[in-house]
């Protein structure tokens, strides 16, 4: 959490970009990334974290957060995130729920990473 949000305090500074994520490895490195808020090709913050762990070789993430409001709020991934992290990160665990109460939460255990195309009727939150 601590490092999602000073990626989050650094980098959150425009429209652009409102959510940090940071991943901690098996080993102890952490990744970290911000979402890219644009009309022809965006990408959440979740999505930009697996592809820098996949870049770096860094191995297994174990857990991860993401953070808005430059850090001020923990965000719970989206379904389409939900789903990419099970797939590369079976073992993963998030990090979600109050910033001042926060649960630890598998991903296989989120229902839309157990089955993404069953439509589901929590709220989904949009702006990525
Ligand atoms: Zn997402």
């Amino acid at each position: 959490m601590q490092a999602a949000s000073a990626v989050a305090k650094l980098r959150c500074r425009s429209a652009a970009h409102t959510r940090a994520t940071a991943a901690r490895t098996t080993e102890g490195r952490i990744v970290s990334g911000v979402n890219i808020l644009h009309p022809a090709a965006g990408a959440c913050a979740e999505v930009v974290v697996v592809g820098a762990a996949v870049t770096q070789g860094v191995g297994e993430l174990e857990t991860i957060v993401t953070v808005g409001e430059r850090g001020r709020i923990l965000v719970t991934p989206c379904d389409a995130c939900r789903r990419l992290l099970a797939d590369h990160f079976p073992g993963l665990r998030m990090i979600i729920g109050p910033a001042d109460d926060p649960q630890v939460v598998p991903v296989a255990e989120m229902p839309a990473a157990i089955d993404a195309a069953k439509p589901t009727d929590e709220p989904e939150i949009r702006d990525r």
